[in-house]
């Protein structure tokens, strides 16, 4: 089996955000000589996206669109609080969370209508559509602060016979259960509906996976931009990839600590052993997680290859790898 390398990218890099084309080839031929053979462009950084795919295409690169409700919906419905509640928040977690609420029509239609537009005009020039931060904010902030968004209040209307619940019986099983049902149902709605109009294109669906989908090892200190779990967000990756909803899930297993790294790749093997979908690790060389020296790349790489996987997708805040990286990259590759 092939091994490919991915990236994500922002292509911060380039002065001339206009004309990028002419700064764009060389980097592309680094990155194309490194073994990188498709490149996940963000697409709000990327202001001449024709050229950067030429650029690419040139280089025998494929490119995804990477795109994420997060923050790419126009006029998004936010989640919902009360200002005591933000003040709370605040206090306690040292962040006011807000991501557009997934629960609201206007949102997942507007999120839909986003994507169909951008391949209306260039999904001639893609391999496939990448959805990152496809879920609702991070878990920690869901119990004590559920949205009370006009959505969110009728779904609980029609399940719990009231809009609002008490801290008690937001706290009984069922009504847990049901509360993360709803989520799931909100943001699987999307992929599939995704997955669908992909389809219809010839393009994959890919998506960035939580790297804690359950009870991994995560960030628990403030603010708390890393912590999971996938399941308790409406980002139940497996199921999506067991289904073929998604083509291609790369986990974002950016941890410094090696032992981590190791313990949830473990994790991740087992639960898409008998997947539909392509499973690739995520790699950082830097992320909010921390660093990841060169030598550190290098060991996590041929970890996953070692483990038989078909791939790594390194996300890299800089965009350029400098030559230490490039260095330890391709001789982890060619071992
Ligand atoms: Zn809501």
């Amino acid at each position: 089996m092939s091994f490919n390398l991915s990236c994500w990218d922002h292509a911060r890099q380039v002065k001339n955000k206009q004309e990028p084309y002419d700064e764009l080839c060389p980097e592309m031929a680094r990155k194309k000589a490194m073994g990188i053979d498709c490149v996940i462009a963000f697409m709000p950084t990327m202001s001449n996206f024709a050229q950067y795919c030429r650029a690419a295409r040139e280089a025998g690169i494929a490119v995804q669109s990477w795109i994420t409700p997060r923050t790419l919906i126009e006029n998004p419905v936010d989640r919902c609080l009360p200002e005591e509640q933000w003040q709370k928040m605040e206090k306690i977690h040292g962040i006011r969370l807000n991501f557009p609420c997934l629960n609201h029509p206007q949102n997942q239609e507007s999120f839909i209508s986003l994507a169909q537009d951008l391949l209306a005009e260039y999904g001639s020039e893609l391999s496939a559509l990448h959805l990152d931060a496809i879920r609702f904010e991070n878990a920690i902030l869901q119990y004590e602060f559920p949205c009370e968004c006009e959505a969110c209040r009728a779904l609980r209307k029609k399940f719990f016979g009231k809009e609002e619940l008490s801290a008690k019986e937001r706290l009984e099983p069922s009504v847990v259960y049901k509360e993360i049902d709803i989520k799931n149902d909100s943001v699987s709605g999307i992929v599939r509906r995704l997955k669908t109009i992909c389809e219809k294109q010839g393009l994959a669906l890919t998506m960035a996976a939580r790297a804690n989908y359950l009870n991994q090892p995560d960030i628990f200190v403030n603010p708390v931009w890393g912590l999971g779990p996938a399941l308790l967000e409406g980002q139940d990756w497996v199921k999506w990839c067991d289904n073929g909803w998604v083509d291609e899930a790369y986990s974002m297993n950016y941890h410094p600590n090696e032992a981590y790294f190791s313990q949830v790749l473990e994790e991740h093997m087992r639960l898409t052993r008998d997947s539909k979908a392509v499973f690739k690790c995520g790699i950082a060389t830097e992320s909010s997680m921390g660093v990841n020296p060169p030598e550190r790349v290098a060991k996590y790489l041929r970890e996953v290859k070692e483990a038989g996987l078909p791939g790594c997708v390194f996300f890299n805040k800089n965009d350029v790898f400098s030559p230490e990286y490039e260095k330890a990259i391709k001789a982890a590759v060619l071992a």
